[in-house]
């Protein structure tokens, strides 16, 4: 294949150990009924272990020489489409239902990514992402913990997440300045949550997590008061960490029925 440099602006760090790629495609475990959508495949590091095992593989790359390669290498390969796509644009509903995402992820647009890919979230089954280890310990974080605020409720609310392993910069080349992990998300059950009014929610706990170390009451001094709290069986002299996702989503649904 020929040499690729790596390029910043694309947040390319391409996976080069075995033992990695190896625990990556295990947690995946790929079968010959799967449809699998690989996000920027890049040199095709994890591409050609799924290619082997999925029934059908989509992979979507934003960098055109490295779509060039795909394309050479996969071209012929019946059960593998190269899309050369943004991910961020791209219609994932496009490619049906039943769908396992994965990738290894470019770490500076993994956030807007995953709230994307929300959207899609009832064609989906599961998905599996490498990204860094700071962002999956906010995804996975529970209530009380440093880590717990709006990144893992917004997703907490649509999503199951489940952090399962680090992985070290030297797995990488080149290698990233931080430590990475790969994350297991499952989308859950229509209806876990009823949502009345998603912006209102998003604002609400934003607001909530905008200073951590003053009660909600402070907090939301704008947003909700006294009998509001009541209402949604929320005690307003805790801090926003302390608030479960059920909480939260009820505080709103409160407030979204009162602005009625
Ligand atoms: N999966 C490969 C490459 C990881 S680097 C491996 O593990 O080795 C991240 C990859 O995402 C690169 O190939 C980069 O070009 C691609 N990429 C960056 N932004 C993208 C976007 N918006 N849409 C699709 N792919 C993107």
């Amino acid at each position: 294949m020929a040499k690729h440099r790596a390029r910043k602006r694309f947040g390319q760090h391409f996976l080069s150990d075995w033992g990695v790629i190896d625990a990556i495609v295990q947690a995946i475990s790929p079968s010959g009924d799967d449809t699998i959508v690989e996000i920027g495949p890049g040199q095709g590091a994890i591409t050609e272990p799924l290619a082997e095992r999925a029934g059908h593989l989509h992979v979507v790359e934003l960098d055109r020489d490295l779509v060039a390669q795909l394309q050479q290498q996969y071209g012929d390969r019946d059960n593998v489409a190269v899309h050369a796509a943004d991910a961020l644009q791209f219609d994932f509903a496009s490619l049906g239902s039943d769908l396992r995402i994965v990738g290894n992820l470019p770490y500076n647009i993994s956030t807007p990514l995953l709230f994307r890919l929300l959207k899609f979230r009832e064609a989906i089954i599961d998905m599996h992402f490498m990204l860094q280890k700071e962002v999956v310990d906010r995804m996975a974080a529970r209530p009380g913990t440093k880590a717990y605020g709006r990144l893992g409720i917004m997703l907490g609310c649509y999503l199951s997440v489940e952090a399962l392993f680090d992985v070290e910069p030297d797995a990488f080349s080149p290698p990233p300045a931080v430590t990475s992990a790969v994350v297991r998300l499952d989308p859950l059950p229509p209806g876990t949550f009823e949502i009345a009014d998603e912006q209102g929610l998003s604002t609400l706990v934003a607001t909530a997590f905008m200073q951590r170390r003053k009660t909600l009451r402070n907090s939301l001094r704008n947003t909700a008061d006294s009998r509001d709290f009541k209402a949604a069986g929320i005690d307003p002299g805790q801090r926003p960490e302390q608030l479960a996702i059920a909480d939260y989503v009820r505080l709103s649904n409160h407030l979204a029925g009162k602005s009625r």
